[in-house]
């Protein structure tokens, strides 16, 4: 997605071999037009797929998967990473290993928002080693619902998760695809 890669090149900032900063548009501050955009173009790519829900990840997954599924006109789901005083039972529990906070949290997604009839799509802002990814479809396989595909806002290419995930089975779209983030650089795989 040409409009994503030029907003990486323009505002990314590279703050480790591993790791890219989209703060002023996706992390922290958010573009809603880019957004806008995302939620379209994940839409043309999985618009066949009749997809009932999407399902993402507190905070950053949020803003594309809300446009993707207000484009999809369908409801939008986040797991939730912290315990919640309002959500306690008849919850769907799996343990994600958090990439950049290095420590495992539990996910939660209360039942009552999934069951066996849903095609979910899952949304994510990064893709690196797949743990977010595996831990939102393994949510919805619990209540025996079906993962219709996995869209990723920017794929880290060099690291494991899109093969994993693709070897799982999944679909997996991503907006853009990094090759590398050395020597302070962002290189694009096409
Ligand atoms: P994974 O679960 O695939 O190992 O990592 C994906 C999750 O970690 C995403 O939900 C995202 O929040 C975070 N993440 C992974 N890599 C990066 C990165 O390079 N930059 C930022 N800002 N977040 C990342």
């Amino acid at each position: 997605m040409k409009l994503l890669k030029d907003k990486v090149m323009a505002e990314g900032i590279v703050l480790s071999d591993q790791v890219l900063k989209v703060d002023s548009f996706l992390n922290h501050q958010m573009d809603p037009v880019l957004m806008k955009e995302v939620g379209a173009e994940f839409t043309r790519r999985f618009g066949d797929e009749r997809i009932t829900k999407v399902l993402t990840i507190e905070s950053s997954g949020i803003a594309p998967a809300i446009m993707t599924s207000l484009e999809l006109g369908v409801p939008m789901i986040f797991a939730r990473k912290h315990k919640s005083l309002t959500l306690r039972d008849n919850i769907l529990v799996e343990k994600v290993y958090s990439f950049t906070k290095k420590e495992s949290n539990e996910i939660t997604v209360s039942k009552k928002f999934l069951s066996s009839e849903d095609r979910v799509l899952i949304i994510d802002d990064f893709l690196a080693n797949g743990e977010a990814a595996f831990g939102l479809a393994r949510i919805v396989e619990q209540v025996g619902a079906s993962v219709a595909g996995i869209g990723i806002v920017i794929e880290k290419s060099f690291q494991p998760g899109a093969g994993l995930l693709n070897k799982a089975g999944y679909r997996v779209e991503s907006l853009v695809r990094i090759a590398s983030l050395e020597n302070g650089a962002v290189s694009f795989v096409d």
